[in-house]
């Protein structure tokens, strides 16, 4: 390909919209052009970068014995109810772009494809003689993120590979998770990528395996926790950890335990009690007052405790809450905070925010007009185990001191509610402390058990004759985020540093003087013999000055550069490695047999699985 014809736009100036390097990057270097929030045009770079990446991952897949597929983008609704993800999915903060058809039927954009492969499965797969079968797709997938954000990284059109599989029984799914993990390691390494797997939140599913892969990078969305021996390594999501030892309360219970007032006036934070009073922040119950949604209508007020020097992790609580009402409920779809004008809306008198105690009566809901009258109570272990503490005196500007659960007359039942954070013991080993860093999740591997198969009634007759629903697993990778995270990854001061494996072009030559015959036509004869020895190679025959061949070349991060100066008449030319290292000067001749093999070892990948 000759740069000419590239339609190549390259930026000076980082573009305002965009925050992370990478990003900047693509935008700067005629990669990707953004069309509306979280919609981009992979330009003809990109979509090389693309295939590659695609490639990498068929192959892989391929080795493992998946099966690609291609399955429709369009997906009827009535398949989503059958799953109870519809309303999710579509209400409230549910991210699936859905639409009516001219008969006035609903079909959803695909965001993933559980009901589309399930439903395929019952139809096809009759018998446990057919399993297991590992289904895998590259597509595009919609989703309308709440922030779409950082180029391809939070896209709301973005390239996924997504594999589903279906199992006879848990062991088999066991062993296809497995090779998927594998499978995806080999992936990572081959595109160049550190990538680390940690422990995943399962969502409501709860109890199945889950395991996320994250390039580390400062820029990444999601916080990994990792302990220092390197045994243990988590999504912040779903972290564990052991939390800090409380300061005991001098004085311990007073009043058996329903403590003794204090006057607290404004002092609604945590903060303010500690300096007016001297408390240590683990000492303090502090209570949050929440409003769960659920798509059958229902509203929940929740009152949720923690230890003061404790943050709720939001992720915990929706599985808690999931875990306890969904069964009635049907889907969570959302949790906020309880406002003044929310209480206010349901005709119920103000509340005294900051000064709520976890024995605050569900009297105070009595009469509301559609949530439900009672409070759902959880108190996360940091908070139940406080043998004597501080919290809230339910009306303003009151706290109690030497307080007991038993005195408020509540019998708590510990649940993991609090997040992790680096500093934190690790369970494993108490003398392991947790570190922090962040990361870019670009794959996700799943043990779905049987979720989709009994709710969708996805069944195969089993070796004794039974109808059983399948066990599932199901894999995810996103192809687009993952080739930017590659450039978050490698690039410097100057442009991409694309592993070569990925790289849209894998050599740029590059003739310094181009109205110079003997170098445009040297230039010319390299450009071919690479071409012709199967290497993606590209010529600059702009009529540009070198320096701004040069700078391209750099800023598109081709990873080795031929630069044909005033050398040619010599036949003699000069070799840039554009992850660094001295120019070489070499004999044009000479060229291939010292290029060739280098590519060769760097398709294969530049890591270790
Ligand atoms: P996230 O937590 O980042 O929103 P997710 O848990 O919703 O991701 P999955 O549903 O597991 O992601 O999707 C599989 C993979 O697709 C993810 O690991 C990620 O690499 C990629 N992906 C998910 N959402 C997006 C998006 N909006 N833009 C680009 N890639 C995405
Ligand atoms: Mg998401």
């Amino acid at each position: 390909m000759r740069v000419s014809r590239l339609m190549l736009v390259t930026l000076r100036d980082n573009p305002a919209e965009a925050e992370i390097t990478s990003h900047q990057l693509l935008l700067r270097a005629g990669y990707i052009r953004r069309l509306a929030p979280g919609i981009y045009a992979y330009l003809p770079l990109m979509w090389r970068v693309l295939r590659k990446v695609a490639e990498v991952v068929r192959e892989e897949m391929d080795s493992t014995g998946a099966l690609e597929t291609l399955l429709p983008q369009l997906q009827p609704a009535e398949l989503w109810q059958r799953s109870g993800r519809w309303s999710g999915y579509t209400a409230g903060e549910g991210i699936m772009f859905h639409l009516e058809d001219r008969q006035g039927r609903e079909l959803g954009l695909g965001p993933t494809h559980e009901e589309v492969v399930t439903s395929l499965a019952a139809e096809l797969l009759r018998s446990y003689r057919q399993l297991p079968v590992n289904l895998y797709q590259i597509q595009t997938k919609f989703r309308d993120e709440i922030r779409p954000r950082f180029g391809l990284m939070r896209g709301r059109e973005f390239i996924m590979k997504d594999a589903y599989s279906f199992h006879a029984d848990e062991d088999c799914l066991r062993r296809t998770y497995a090779a998927m993990d594998q499978a995806y390691r080999r992936i990572f390494a081959r595109c160049g990528l550190h990538a680390v797997a940690v422990e995943a939140d399962s969502g409501a599913i709860g109890g199945s395996a889950s395991q996320e892969f994250m390039v580390t990078a400062d820029a990444g969305e999601d916080l990994i926790l990792t302990s220092s021996d390197g045994r243990y390594a988590a999504n912040q999501e779903r972290a564990v950890s052991l939390a800090a030892a409380a300061v005991p309360l001098p004085g311990g219970c007073r009043s058996a335990g329903t403590g003794e007032l204090l006057n607290t006036p404004n002092q609604t934070s945590i903060g303010d009690l500690c300096s007016a009073h001297g408390f240590d922040p683990s000492q303090i119950v502090k209570v949050l007052l929440l409003l769960a949604r659920f798509d059958s209508g229902r509203e929940q007020p929740l009152l949720v405790c923690l230890r003061g020097d404790q943050q709720l992790n939001e992720v915990k609580l929706a599985n808690a809450i999931a875990a306890q009402l969904a069964a009635e409920q049907g889907s969570l779809l959302g949790i906020t905070p309880l406002s003044a004008d929310m209480l206010e809306q349901q005709g119920l008198p103000p509340l005294p925010f900051g000064f709520v105690g976890p024995d605050l009566g569900d009297a105070v809901l009595a009469g509301a007009r559609r949530w439900s009258c009672s409070f759902v109570r959880l108190i996360d272990h940091t908070a139940a185990s406080l043998e004597s503490f501080v919290c809230g005196g339910n009306q303003p500007d009151s706290h109690r001191v030497g307080v007991s659960w038993s005195g408020l007359g509540l019998k708590p039942e510990p649940l993991d509610l609090r997040s992790a954070q680096a500093g934190d013991r690790c369970l494993h080993d108490p003398d392991q402390l947790l570190q922090a860093s962040r990361g870019i999740e670009v794959g996700h591997i799943f043990q779905l058990g049987r979720k989709y198969s009994q709710a969708m009634e996805a069944c195969f007759t089993s070796e004794t004759g039974a109808s059983e629903p399948f066990w599932m697993g199901c894999y995810g990778i996103g192809v687009s985020r993952l080739a930017q995270a590659a450039v978050e990854q490698h690039h410097d001061g100057n442009g991409i540093r694309w592993p070569l494996a990925i790289a849209p072009f894998e050599v740029v030559v590059v003739p310094a003087n181009g109205a110079d015959t003997t170098q445009a036509s040297l230039a010319e004869q390299l450009y071919t013999a690479l071409g012709r020895a199967g290497v993606d190679a590209l010529l600059d025959d702009r009529a540009e000055r070198a320096g701004v061949k040069f700078k391209d070349g750099d800023l598109l991060g081709i990873p080795w550069r031929v630069v044909v100066g005033r050398g040619a008449a010599t036949g003699m030319v000069e070799l840039v490695d554009r992850r660094g290292g001295e120019p070489r000067e070499l004999e044009a001749s000479h060229l291939l047999d010292l290029l060739l093999p280098e590519i060769e070892r760097q398709r294969r990948g530049l890591l270790e699985p």
